[in-house]
């Protein structure tokens, strides 16, 4: 793979050095266009929790999210928790990483799509493929089991661009720091 080629895959676990709070304030002024255009209200609450999940680029449990809730809510509860996942999951604002059991914002929830998501084994990064074909040849196959496909989450593990390059071929991480030998691996 040439090196332009990594940056650009890079780029999708949105690992390098960026300016995130426009990730934030973009992601939450799409849910504010989303909501007016469907007559729902965004509440303060689901701003918050909205905000927190787009806190980083890895999915975040719901655990964590009440966690950075409590400065501002000190008696939210996980049903509160649940609640504003569930609205934002439903618009598609957010997904649910059903592996992880944990959240990651969704960049373009105006556009409805299948999640597919590569996860990175060793750091979480997460990024959709949104490929179609994929979509449409899980409904083939399972329409020739006989099997209405509603919904479809593909989660994908494996690593991502910055974790092989951490790794290089002398076993060193880019810090320097030795990494554990896996016992498959020589
Ligand atoms: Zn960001
Ligand atoms: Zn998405
Ligand atoms: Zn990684």
């Amino acid at each position: 793979m040439k090196p332009t080629d990594t940056e650009t895959t890079s780029v999708a676990f949105m690992a390098a050095p960026h300016d995130h709070q426009s990730c934030i304030d973009d992601a939450v002024a799409g849910a504010v266009r989303l909501c007016a255009k469907k007559a729902l209200r965004f509440t303060q609450i689901r701003r918050r929790v909205l905000e927190l999940v787009w806190s980083r680029h890895t999915p975040i449990g719901a655990y964590d999210i009440l966690e950075g809730l409590r400065p501002d809510y000190p008696r939210a509860a996980p049903p509160t928790v649940y609640r504003a996942l569930d609205f934002l999951s439903e618009l598609g604002l957010i997904h649910r990483i059903e592996s992880l059991n944990a959240f990651v914002g969704c960049n373009n929830p105006e556009a409805p799509h299948s999640g597919q998501f590569l996860i990175c084994g060793d750091c979480g990064a997460t990024a959709e493929l949104d490929d179609p074909d994929i979509e449409a040849a899980v409904r083939r196959g399972a329409g020739r089991l006989g099997f209405d496909a509603r919904r479809q989450t593909v989660e994908i593990t494996g690593r991502c661009p910055d974790c092989q390059k951490a790794q290089s071929p002398d076993g060193q991480s880019a810090d320097g720091q030795a990494r554990s030998a896996k016992p498959d691996v020589t």
